[in-house]
């Protein structure tokens, strides 16, 4: 059977269709929920989520791979039409609608509208809080744990460390940065002469043999 991490986490489970109906016809048996870019099995014709194949052979490897329906080898083929018709009927709740979305929208523009929903969660770089998308661009402007790069010296601080960069504290380290880039040019100046030196100690050598 499937590992209870598959059963726990349909992509598309059966509680956010309102409008459901032939549900025997369109639950996949690995996650039980509703079939989500499903394939079907040649042979028993048994449909599951693309994904849930995915993870079934990779947790009961077998050369070839065998159906989880009828234990017989699986060879993929096309959802059947039929159902797809039917999956293209459903109504779906938003999977955002614990923040707030209140959109339902039929089968085939849920993905859509889901990587566009102003309801999911982006990341804050600077506090790692989850933050919906719609607050997101204000509250990144005003986290004070982001990380800001100066444009003058790419010194990097937070924002919350702002103004203890001054513009002394600024010129200082720019004059760090002239010093170190100096003293670099120098080092491969020096290199540089040394090495014009041992051609010449060798052309002098060269030189002495002949005479
Ligand atoms: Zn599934
Ligand atoms: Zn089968
Ligand atoms: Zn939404
Ligand atoms: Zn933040
Ligand atoms: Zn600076």
């Amino acid at each position: 059977m499937a590992s209870s991490f598959i059963r726990d986490r349909p992509y598309l489970s059966k509680d956010r269709i309102i409008n459901l109906s032939l549900s025997d016809l369109i639950i996949c048996p690995l996650c039980q929920g509703v079939l989500w870019l499903p394939e079907a099995c040649q042979d028993c014709e048994t449909t599951y989520c693309a994904s849930c194949i995915k993870a079934w052979k990779i947790e009961t490897p077998s050369e070839p791979t065998l159906c989880p329906n009828d234990g017989l080898q699986y060879i993929q083929r096309k959802c059947p039409p039929a159902i797809n018709l039917i999956l293209s009927k459903l109504q779906v709740i938003c999977r955002y609608k614990p923040n707030g979305c209140s959109e339902i929208l039929p089968y085939g523009y849920l993905e859509t509208h889901e990587e566009l929903c102003d309801y999911r969660l982006r990341t804050c770089s600077g506090c790692k809080a989850e933050i919906i998308k719609m607050d997101f661009n204000e509250h990144y402007s005003q986290c004070p744990l982001v990380s800001l790069t100066c444009p003058e010296c790419n010194s990097v601080f937070q924002r919350r460390d702002q103004d203890e960069h001054t513009e002394t504290k600024c010129l200082q380290v720019q004059l760090n940065q002239l010093r170190d880039e100096m003293r670099q040019n120098e080092q491969i100046q020096t290199a540089h002469i040394n090495q014009l030196e041992g051609q010449i100690n060798s052309f002098i050598e060269i030189i002495e043999q002949l005479k």
